[in-house]
């Protein structure tokens, strides 16, 4: 059985934050820093997948279901289609993912694994996360305010890699 890392996803979110001088909620912009990497976001009527990587030599390109209702749900599917790119395009030059792989956190595909990670870090970045909830309980107001700071859903997007458990 091939095993997950999932700090291989973590970390290399961690650095873009870095790389990007990240520092508040408002920057976090997964359209306009999937360009920065060289990586076009479009949307388009996929059958049977969410999100699709297609990896060129120039630019690669990110496609997102259209008819995806949620935002948030949209802003996970490009994070973690940014994710196959930044940690698998040297093994996968395409990548179709379904509603099912994003919410593998544990077990299944180790690439799905590894690109939640990274998507739930790059949408939460670590240190932002942990100064809003430094000293608190998590209660459901707190995980609001969270989801709006964020602009994630609880459920689309899973829990950050502050608070899974290991
Ligand atoms: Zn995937």
């Amino acid at each position: 059985m091939t095993s997950v890392d999932r700090f291989k996803g973590i970390h290399r979110a961690k650095e873009i934050v870095d790389m990007l001088n990240i520092e508040n909620a408002s920057h976090i912009d997964i359209k306009a820093i999937a360009m920065q990497r060289g990586v076009i976001v479009t949307e388009g009527p996929l059958k049977g997948a969410d999100g699709r990587l297609a990896v060129f030599k120039n630019k690669s390109l990110i496609t997102i279901r259209e008819s995806i209702l949620e935002k948030t749900k949209k802003r996970f599917v490009m994070a973690h289609e940014l994710g196959h790119y930044e940690l698998h395009r040297s093994e996968a030059f395409s990548k179709s993912c379904t509603e099912s792989d994003f919410y593998k956190w544990s077990i299944g595909n180790p690439m799905e694994v590894e690109a939640n990670y990274f998507a739930s870090e790059l949408l939460m970045p670590e240190d932002l996360f942990n100064k809003i909830t430094e000293g608190k309980d998590i209660s459901r107001s707190l995980i609001e305010k969270l989801s709006r700071e964020f602009n994630t859903s609880w459920t689309a997007t899973g829990l950050p890699p502050a608070i899974v458990p290991v």
